[in-house]
């Protein structure tokens, strides 16, 4: 429905989906990936071909936690629908990468069924993220229906997990913002990676989801020549906060194949986060986190770094287990 903003294909090198809206290419002022950080965000890189050994297909675990065909629980009381394959950029540093863009489409009416089945039984759910890809790639009655069928199993509260806001604006209506408004409690949680992001468009989408009654949060990713440097991550989190969204994470890079030239050592992440303690106010501080790989699931890295070794970082779980993370130099 809305081919026309979009130009999506293949990368031919990758094999990857390749896709950016007419309005986020806009925003860059070059359309060289080394030069121009949203350019970096939306045009692949020979170095996506290079993968190295501990990068995984399955970089946070979704697979290992799959309740139902398109539903990972692998929080307690959290539980995400996998809405939509589809986004209207496809991100060149995104985690799910291997399920983005490639063909499997929308969720079923079957898929939701069964989904529904087992959250029926599993009362311990109270918050369900609607993800993808995009979910907002489907038309409003579409996607209301998805809220809607999902809260006749109960009152779930609903996170609309989309990067609309930041790469097709227009995509946030009157008519959208009004929907959603009958169907609180929902949060919706955007993707800014770069204050070049925070435009008068994005602040419009933004304020009708506020004003709709949808508190908005964002989690960025921490990247190489994107956002690595402490003035760029005042400038996006300075931003964010003005505009009441609460910065949410700054994620440590997830080791999807063929990402390593966006991620940045966890000790530059740690200190670019001891420098922004220093400068700005709590409110605009977000949580650097990172997913563990094999599904060990995401932790705040500040306060649960143990111990360097030599190649990995003992961090330490939600449960106070011990466990290693790959550690990576600048390559
Ligand atoms: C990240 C994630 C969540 C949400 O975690 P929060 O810490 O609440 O943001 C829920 N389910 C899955 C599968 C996730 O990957
Ligand atoms: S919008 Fe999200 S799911 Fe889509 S490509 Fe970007 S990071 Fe991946």
């Amino acid at each position: 429905m809305y081919d026309d903003d979009l130009l999506i294909g293949v990368d031919s090198a990758t094999r990857l989906p390749y896709g950016v809206s007419r309005y986020y290419s806009s925003l860059a002022e070059s359309d060289d990936p080394e030069r121009d950080p949203i350019a970096a965000q939306y045009i692949p890189r020979e170095a996506e071909s290079n993968h190295v050994p501990r990068e995984t297909p399955d970089p946070i675990g979704d697979r290992r936690y799959e309740a139902t065909p398109r539903l990972v629980h692998h929080y307690r009381d959290r539980a995400l629908l996998l809405v939509n394959d589809r986004c209207a950029t496809y991100c060149r540093h995104c985690f799910r990468r291997h399920f983005t863009g490639h063909g499997a489409g929308r969720v079923s009416g079957d898929e939701i069924e069964k989904a529904c089945d087992y959250l029926s039984v599993h009362p311990e759910v109270r918050e369900i993220l609607l993800s993808g890809g995009d979910p907002l790639m489907h038309g409003d009655e579409e996607f209301f229906a998805v809220i809607d069928r999902l809260r006749k199993v109960r009152d779930f509260l609903i996170r609309v997990c989309t990067r609309m806001p930041v790469v097709l604006p227009s995509r946030i209506t009157e008519r959208f913002a009004h929907a959603l408004s009958s169907r609180l409690p929902a949060w919706v949680v955007i993707h800014v990676n770069h204050p070049r992001e925070i435009t008068g468009e994005l602040e419009r989408a933004v304020g009708l989801l506020l004003r709709a009654g949808a508190p908005v949060a964002n989690q960025a990713v921490l990247l190489r020549g994107i956002n690595d440097d402490a003035a760029t991550l005042e400038a996006l989190f300075r931003g964010l906060q003005r505009n009441g969204i609460r910065p949410y994470y700054l994620f440590q890079g997830d080791l999807a194949s063929g990402t390593a030239h966006f991620r940045v050592p966890i000790e530059r992440g740690i200190e670019l986060m001891r420098t922004l303690r220093r400068r700005l106010s709590g409110l605009a501080l977000p949580t650097y986190a990172v997913d563990l790989p094999g599904g060990g699931g995401k932790v705040p890295i500040e306060a649960n770094l143990v111990r360097t070794e030599n190649d990995r970082y003992i961090l330490r779980d939600a449960e106070g287990t011990e466990r290693s993370y790959p550690r990576e130099t600048e390559q």
